[in-house]
């Protein structure tokens, strides 16, 4: 019992236990996924404004240059040394304030170079075919943005009409920043590694090769260490993603796209933080957690273990006293029938329908004399051969008890008072044919009355025995009954 209460209570720890322990890797694994999408929701918000902050920059930039009358003089006229000059020191300037600027770029109505400010010796070349942002600029006159490859490297250009104060359109100024540019910008913002992909089928304009590490139909433009020994496990149509490599734990997004003026995408910038030191202090916090809640559980049950077994010991041991001294009350010390107390609560209990029961009186005659003759030692003998022949004649429902000293009564079940007598009669006949330790007769007188007021024994017993009393005054081994 004990112990099947013990594993019971063992079992339910553990289960806490086990509950715990996937509580806490259901939150590990939340913590990697809330840290995951905040950073992508700060990468995308950053992006967006990088754009948007670049193209502002550069439309006013843009818009100085072609307020300076001197320059559309020199556009007009095409004297792109006159221009070199005018403009390189402004040209240098720009490039200090950020050095990612690497195209700067005059072009006639035509999309014929007039100059480069950052390749001089290469002009008057045609590119209206290969350069479509720079066409588009020119026919519609207007601003554009976006992702395209050249003869001379993959740039994000900003194109905008270049068109005089009286409103004469002379071309378009281009403004080129590298791809670099967004990876450093998203490197320090965020304290992450990005690498630059571009769709391989839009850089056949190239005028240098180089050979770009492929990831499907992308070519890797700029790259990070970090991703050197991720690049096999990065999955392009995931937009996030958690990867995991030798000891590292990475997250990944792809989803920073790179557009072309159509807004086509052409390439995706990839994030790459590594959260491993997190993920460790995560995973130790929870060890020394579940560590910690693993020992408290274990002293709890170490503690209620001996506590239970203790008082388990003393409650079993005072249950068995109290067993003992219920029976000690209830029974007779000398003669191991019935005590008085037994046989009140006996009557108090089970007796309560009316004439279902009998009660006799009886009491040993002349029970001084014996104890004088043979001694008090032999008193006692006769009195326990007494009661274990009585016990014998009586059935299970019957109750036998010592009412005190010679005296005893026995509650007989059933509704005759004529039964009563004939098996009192038994009884009598039983004892006085009994030779007591040995040699000895013994007589006994009989009272014997029906208990017809269940709710007034008091009135049964002195009635019965009354009647004990005319036995004995009759002359003693003899019964007698009545209502
Ligand atoms: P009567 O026929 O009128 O009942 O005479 P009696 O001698 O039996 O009645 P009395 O009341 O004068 O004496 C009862 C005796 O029973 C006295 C007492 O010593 C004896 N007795 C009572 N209890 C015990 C007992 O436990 N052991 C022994 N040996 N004798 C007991
Ligand atoms: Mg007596
Ligand atoms: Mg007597």
């Amino acid at each position: 019992m004990k112990r099947k209460y013990l594993l019971l209570l063992g079992i339910i720890f553990f289960i806490a236990f086990v509950i715990r322990v996937y509580y806490d890797v259901k939150h590990h694994e939340f913590m990697i996924n809330t840290k995951t999408s905040e950073l992508h929701k700060q990468a995308l918000l950053h992006y967006e404004d990088m754009i948007v902050n670049l193209e502002d920059k550069y439309i006013s930039i843009s818009a100085q240059f072609m307020n300076m009358d001197k320059t559309y003089e020199f556009i007009k006229n095409r004297d792109k040394d006159g221009l070199y000059n005018y403009l390189i020191h402004d040209y240098e300037e720009l490039i200090k304030s950020n050095p990612d600027l690497h195209v700067m770029h005059f072009l006639d109505t035509k999309s014929t170079t007039v100059l480069r400010m950052h390749k001089p010796s290469s002009y008057d070349d045609d590119l209206t075919t290969i350069r479509p942002i720079v066409a588009k600029t020119n026919k519609d006159k207007k601003t554009y943005f976006g992702f395209e490859a050249g003869k001379n490297g993959i740039t994000y250009r900003i194109t905008a009409p270049f068109i005089s104060r009286d409103r004469e359109h002379l071309g378009v100024l281009e403004f080129g920043i590298k791809p670099q540019y967004f990876a450093n910008k998203l490197n320090n913002l965020l304290h992450v590694e990005s690498e630059v992909l571009i769709k391989t089928s839009t850089m056949k304009n190239l005028s240098y090769k180089t050979e770009f590490e492929n990831m499907g139909d992308f070519s890797v433009i700029t790259k990070e260490s970090i991703f050197k020994s991720i690049r096999s496990q990065i999955d392009l149509s995931k937009k996030e993603q958690i990867i995991q490599n030798k000891s590292k734990t990475y997250i990944l997004f792809n989803d920073l796209c790179l557009k072309n003026y159509k807004d086509e995408i052409v390439g995706k910038v990839i994030i790459a933080k590594d959260i491993t030191k997190a993920v460790i202090e995560n995973r130790n916090s929870l060890l020394i957690l579940n560590s910690t809640s693993f020992i408290i559980l274990l002293t709890c049950y170490i503690l209620i273990y001996f506590i239970f077994t203790h008082y388990s010991k003393r409650l079993i041991n005072a249950y068995e006293n109290i067993q003992e001294l219920e029976i000690a009350v209830d029974t007779d010390a000398l003669t191991g029938v019935h005590s008085r107390t037994s046989l009140e609560t006996f009557l108090a209990t089970q007796v309560n329908d009316k004439d279902e029961y009998a009660l006799i009186f009886l009491d040993i005659d002349n029970f001084k004399k014996i104890n004088d003759t043979y001694g008090h030692d032999v008193g006692d003998t006769i009195l326990k051969e007494l009661t274990s022949i009585i016990s014998r004649t009586i059935r299970v429902d019957d109750l036998f008890a010592r009412w005190g000293g010679e005296e005893f009564v026995i509650v007989l079940k059933t509704n005759s008072l004529k039964n009563a007598v004939k098996i009192t009669q038994k009884i009598r006949e039983s004892i006085n044919s009994n030779l007591f330790h040995s040699s000895i007769r013994v007589t006994c007188s009989f009272g014997v009355t029906m208990i017809d007021i269940p709710d007034n024994l008091d009135l049964v017993i002195r009635r019965a025995d009354k009647l004990l009393y005319d036995a004995k005054d009759a002359g003693r081994d003899c019964i007698k009954s009545g209502r």
